[in-house]
């Protein structure tokens, strides 16, 4: 906007755009260093069957551990990672950390992976999943790839061939934050999604907007006529999960169920589950 304003608008603005190109270039050198230094962490947040109680699985989230900064979010980071192409190394570190942890779980418990839509883009992506597998003993039905509906919206000629490729390696593919993208719905009939992540934006209004709840169902049906499962993310609240029950969704996920730990926490968890002795486990509110 700055440039198409004319070369006086150019000027105000330039000191801006170069604080904000040097902040970039800062944060790629600090990435890199973060990746040669491991300041990269997985946590983990528990997928659930609605109908449980049982444990599906875990999502895969990334973290930095900044030195001073403390634990840095994704949202402040994995932006500029996908700017600067560094998005391609820091995920071939969380694919493969993903499925090095997840290969020593209960086999029955699967792990998801985010990738991002610049990914898509690098043609070496189908060869680093398929030796995140690989090296590591995962059995590729564990290993769910989570996408956001933007991947229809750019370089289709290029994603929809790396997601059949990965397919029939006999991964699960998802899309992730279902509902919030500008594309439209027609790329659904383009590929056969193993499951639809709504959106946590829905969950929330669940119960006080008409229109969330119109949404919900509308999804559910999807769902069914594509042979996907349904999973609802952010789940925060009993009564929500009482209406996505009553809705059908078939997974949940959320502040109510599980915050993502790290996985340490997330060993122990697991164990405990899986613990004969222990009481048998009870998702919440299953009347
Ligand atoms: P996402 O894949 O949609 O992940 C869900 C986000 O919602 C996570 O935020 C999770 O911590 C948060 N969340 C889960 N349950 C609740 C809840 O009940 N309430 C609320 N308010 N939030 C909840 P997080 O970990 O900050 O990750 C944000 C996004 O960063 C992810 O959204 C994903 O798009 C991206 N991301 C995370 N890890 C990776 C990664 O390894 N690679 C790539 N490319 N992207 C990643
Ligand atoms: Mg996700
Ligand atoms: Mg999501
Ligand atoms: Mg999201």
């Amino acid at each position: 906007a700055a440039k198409e304003g004319g070369r006086s608008t150019f000027r105000i603005y330039r000191p801006e755009m170069r604080l904000e190109a040097e902040r970039r270039h800062e944060m790629k050198l600090a990435l890199h260093h973060a990746l040669e230094e491991g300041q990269f962490e997985l946590y983990y947040q528990p997928i659930y069957r609605i109908d449980g109680p049982d444990l599906a699985g875990f999502e895969a989230l990334i973290r930095w551990n900044h030195p001073e900064q403390g634990l840095v979010a994704p949202l402040d980071f994995i932006p500029v990672a996908e700017e600067t192409g560094l998005i391609v190394p820091i995920g071939e570190w969380a694919l493969n950390e993903a499925c090095r942890t997840a290969a020593r779980w209960p086999a029955h418990l699967r792990i998801a992976v985010n990738l991002s839509v610049s990914q898509f883009r690098d043609a070496g992506l189908l060869d680093t999943v398929r030796r995140a597998i690989e090296s590591n003993g995962l059995a590729p039905e564990r290993l769910e790839i989570e996408i956001t509906e933007s991947v229809f919206l750019t370089d289709v000629g290029q994603s929809l061939p790396l997601l059949r490729a990965m397919k029939a390696l006999g991964l699960r593919i998802a899309i992730d934050d279902f509902g919030t993208g500008y594309s439209s719905l027609s790329y659904l009939r383009s590929f056969a999604f193993d499951k639809i992540k709504l959106d946590q934006s829905f969950v929330s209004g669940i119960e006080t907007d008409a229109g969330s709840l119109a949404i919900i169902r509308a999804v559910v049906g999807i769902g069914s006529g594509f042979n996907a499962t349904t999973l609802a993310e952010g789940v925060e609240t009993e009564e929500q999960l009482q209406a996505l029950r009553r809705e059908g969704f078939a997974e949940v996920q959320g502040y109510l169920l599980g915050r993502p730990r790290p996985v340490g926490d997330t060993e122990a968890m697991i164990a405990a589950l899986t613990d004969p002795q222990s009481a048998p486990f009870r998702l919440r509110a299953t009347t």
